[in-house]
């Protein structure tokens, strides 16, 4: 079965988070675990958790399809050791808020070297981020999101995603989420029939489908190729439907969050219907 959701916003507190996705129909969903362009944010409170896990049973969301996303302050490859400090304490403060709400899975961008360091060395750094949260944390699986490849930013091919995960020693607690948009812009054909069985068999390979642990289903305003990192409502970018409706007939992506990043929230309930029409 096919769950699809967007990031919805978790504004007022994060227990307004499952009631925002059922508004828009969604059976997945993703929020920021704290304010995403701020380093700090005050803990949840007992009753935030409370009625977050309560809210998730009543309507209907089990933690395998709530894929909640970092911030993106955080560079779990920062090549300096005051920043990378910064980025790891953060980091495992997100992780530790998955916790606290019963949740089984943190969605982030892996990391940039920002010129200063190699990518073999970076990607060294990201590792070791994930292993010294892992220790700290339990039950919540570290998800790596595939990147545009914009500016310094890593993981955007599937050889770099695995070499991350090669490091990690639990590996059963760090995944991965694709992003489509991403993935073209990385310079993966995923449009045509042809060019999307080869990119899914690449990614079989490389990295495995048993990592997959949620999908981020956006259009892209950039073409092919171009390390440019913009998303689209659905059907309204470079990308045609034909992708949406490969992807929404492939078992290979189900029982996984499918969330929409898509940036007119005013017609996610309408694209979530479109997605779920798309199946045959
Ligand atoms: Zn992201
Ligand atoms: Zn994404």
């Amino acid at each position: 079965m096919k769950y699809v959701g967007a990031h919805i916003s978790a504004s007022g507190g994060v227990e307004n988070a499952p009631v925002n996705a059922h508004k828009i129909g969604a059976g997945a969903f993703a929020f920021f675990t704290k304010n995403q362009r701020q380093w700090f944010a005050s803990p949840y409170t007992e009753l935030n958790i409370d009625l977050f896990r309560s809210r998730c049973e009543e309507l209907g969301f089990s933690p395998d399809y709530i894929l909640p996303h970092s911030s993106y302050l955080i560079n779990l490859g920062n090549p300096g050791e005051e920043e990378i400090n910064k980025s790891r304490a953060a980091f495992n403060d997100e992780m530790k808020r998955c916790e606290q709400l019963g949740l089984n899975r943190l969605n982030f961008h892996p990391g940039s070297h920002l010129n200063k360091i190699s990518i073999d060395a970076c990607l060294d750094r990201i590792a070791e981020s994930i292993n010294l949260s892992l220790e700290k944390t339990s039950g919540v699986t570290a998800v790596i999101e595939n990147t545009a490849g914009q500016g310094t930013n890593l993981g955007h091919t599937f050889e770099q995603i695995a070499q991350i995960i090669d490091k990690v020693e639990d590996k059963s607690r760090v995944g991965v989420c694709l992003d489509t948009a991403h993935t073209l812009a990385a310079g993966y054909e995923i449009r045509t029939r042809e060019g999307y069985e080869e990119t899914f068999d690449k990614f079989a390979q490389i990295v495995g489908f048993n990592y997959l642990k949620g999908m981020h289903i956006n259009d892209s305003k950039k073409e092919l190729a171009s390390r440019v990192d913009r998303h689209d409502s659905i059907g309204k970018g470079v990308m045609n439907m034909d992708l949406f409706s490969f992807i929404m007939n492939d078992p290979r992506f189900d029982e996984m969050p499918l969330i929409l990043e898509t940036p007119d929230e005013t017609i996610w309930a309408e694209e979530i219907q479109l997605l779920l029409a798309l199946q045959k």
